[in-house]
């Protein structure tokens, strides 16, 4: 047991400060618990104009959500704010020690990761300067505004069969296989059954607002595009830690209970980081539930190891 005074200066320390950081930290805050939050200001959306989906929110620059996020959270005197990057972190005798890229290094009775994923493209030339613009990958998001146009599903993988089977509800589908997929007979009946067309050629580049150029010399003209990157974890920590990590459908998710604990005991993970397919809504929701957790857990104590 260690005296109040050896007692780390934060109950929780939080990565990422995000929707789903904001959220978890907010909850912790209204208990008034020491929360410092480190962000790194890299947000996965932040390629987008607009957000959509998240009830009160819907069609407002995601950078606004964020800032009004922070603001609120801010308001409580017990949270303090931390900009830079953290790149290691690893238990100590009260908790979890997290080092900044600055240098420094901050304790924490607990941790919670909420540091995102990065989206990683394919080499196709064009496309990433129209991610988040006329490039997606969630048409939840932003299916709807493209006003049942004509929409392009590039492949990358099985995976984009989904989508490609999804789309026609938002818009009529052309499904660009690029030679990352190749459809066997059923998927092929199955794309004629949703009104799929396919087209099978090489990509050349993407033109204009969403124009699709094949090595053949044809130009398709979209609406908008859609593709399915891959993901990979935005930092290093629950690595580090030693948090189990599940492959999911795009990339590696941190594995977290029905409380967003993780496997590690006191590490606790929410938002697009400890789960496959995120959105706003999930991640406020995931951040709450992570908070709320690391509350009880200050409270109660920590389960016994399993
Ligand atoms: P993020 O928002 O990605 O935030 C993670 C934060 O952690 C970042 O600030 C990052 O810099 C920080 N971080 C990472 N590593 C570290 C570290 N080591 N140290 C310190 N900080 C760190 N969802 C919707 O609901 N509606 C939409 O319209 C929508 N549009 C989208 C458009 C695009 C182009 C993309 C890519 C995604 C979109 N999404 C949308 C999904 C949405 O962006 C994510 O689900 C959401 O951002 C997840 O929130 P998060 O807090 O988990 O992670
Ligand atoms: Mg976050």
């Amino acid at each position: 047991m260690s005296t109040a005074q050896s007692q780390p200066l934060y109950d929780v320390i939080i990565v990422g400060g995000s929707y789903a950081g904001l959220s978890c930290a907010m909850q912790l805050a209204r208990a008034r618990r020491r929360v410092l939050v480190i962000d790194a200001g890299q947000r996965r959306n932040r390629y987008a104009s607009h957000s959509h989906g998240f009830l009160t929110q819907d069609g407002r620059a995601p950078c606004d959500i964020a800032a009004e996020g922070k603001r609120q959270v801010l308001a409580y005197s017990t949270v303090t704010w931390r900009e830079g990057r953290a790149l290691q972190a690893s238990p100590t005798a009260d908790g979890y020690a997290v080092q900044l890229d600055d240098g420094s290094t901050v304790q924490a009775m607990r941790l919670v990761l909420a540091s995102g994923v990065v989206d990683e493209l394919p080499p196709i030339e064009g496309l990433r300067e129209r991610w988040g613009a006329s490039v997606f990958h969630c048409p939840y998001c932003h299916g709807y505004e493209l006003d049942q146009g004509r929409i392009g599903v590039i492949a990358t993988g099985p995976l984009s069969m989904h989508h490609a089977l999804m789309l026609p509800d938002w818009g009529t589908v052309t499904f660009f296989l690029n030679g990352a997929f190749e459809p066997d007979a059923a998927q092929l009946a199955e794309l004629a059954r949703r009104g799929s067309t396919v087209e099978s050629g090489p990509i050349l580049r993407i033109a204009g607002l969403a124009d699709v150029v094949l090595a053949d010399g044809s130009t398709h003209a979209m609406a908008g595009l859609f593709v399915a990157p891959s993901t990979r974890q935005s930092s290093p920590l629950a690595g580090q830690l030693g948090c189990a990590i599940d492959e999911g459908l795009t990339g590696p998710v941190v594995r977290t209970d029905e409380m967003k604990s993780t496997s590690v005991a006191g590490v606790f993970c929410c938002g697009d980081a400890g789960r496959a397919a995120g959105n706003v809504a999930f991640a406020v929701a995931d951040g709450a539930m992570a908070g709320v957790a690391a509350h009880r857990s200050l409270m109660f104590g920590l389960p016994p190891a399993a």
